[in-house]
């Protein structure tokens, strides 16, 4: 399976290594967001904002990321500053232009939010420093953890950044009322999980919804519980759930060993 990534993205991800370049930055540790958005004439404010995660306002060459002060988590907070530095970096609002952002991995709202995603995840998640480490086999949400906490992002921006990165077949998907918002594939992740699909009850995810309760380890459920395809019910997937409060659902890692992988990899 090809993924195709626009052109826009791609020029997005250059951007962001070249200012990871630029400021010499060769550690996680070493990234100030906010005083590179400064370096922009850029300010970062904390407050309310109704309805977004942030805000970029520009007036002339200065301008302001509004960061909605209810999002509690710092990671989460870090990658909507990156993402505004990005539309800001990416020239996406001309001046005066007020442009309101939800939430960075809910549903991404056209291609300048997809580009300023990708500048984001590069900027904060570089992937020469990432994608070694994103080869892993059992697939589980282990190195997401790793990485969130080391390059101190939320566990959703991980895992999205390792299904982006590993050659593993996996794939993320987030489920909200039962029912599948949206999912992220691996380049090696053939079956397509659709939006709008309902939980099956064979899945952990189920559990979230069912009965308030997941269970922490990542485990084997029958092929089907994710995937259409006659061969699914004779398989099992291996799936990792945690539950997202601040987005109201749940986030599932589905990861398909390779050892039974043939049947779909035709699909
Ligand atoms: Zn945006």
């Amino acid at each position: 399976m090809k993924i195709v990534t626009s052109l826009g993205v791609r020029r997005a991800r250059r951007e962001a290594q070249a200012l990871l370049k630029q400021f010499r930055i060769r550690d996680a540790k070493d990234l100030d967001v906010a005083a590179i958005a400064n370096l922009f004439r850029l300010r970062v404010t904390l407050g309310e904002l109704n309805g977004a995660t942030a805000r970029l306002a520009r007036a002339g060459r200065h301008g302001t990321i509004r960061l909605n002060a209810r999002i509690a988590d710092p990671g989460a907070q870090r990658f909507s500053m990156a993402h505004e530095l990005g539309h800001c970096v990416l020239r996406h609002e001309s001046p005066d232009v007020r442009a309101l952002c939800a939430a960075p991995h809910d549903q991404p709202d056209g291609e300048h939010e997809s580009q300023a995603n990708a500048f984001a995840a590069e900027l904060l998640m570089p992937e020469s420093m990432l994608r070694r480490r994103c080869e892993v086999s059992p697939v589980n949400l282990e190195p997401a953890r790793a990485i969130a906490a080391e390059f101190k992002v939320s566990l959703m921006a991980a895992a999205l950044r390792f299904v982006e990165l590993t050659s593993e077949r996996c794939a993320l998907v987030f489920s909200r009322d039962r029912r599948v918002v949206w999912v992220c594939r691996s380049a090696t992740f053939a079956p397509f999980i659709e939006g709008g699909r309902i939980l099956d009850t064979q899945s952990v995810a189920f559990d979230w919804f069912a009965h308030g309760r997941l269970s922490d380890d990542c485990q084997p459920v029958p092929g089907d519980a994710w995937i259409d395809h006659d061969s699914a019910p004779r398989i099992e997937v291996w799936e990792a759930s945690v539950p997202v409060p601040a987005m109201w659902g749940v986030m599932s890692l589905v990861w398909l060993p390779e050892s039974v992988a043939a049947p779909f990899d035709a699909v």
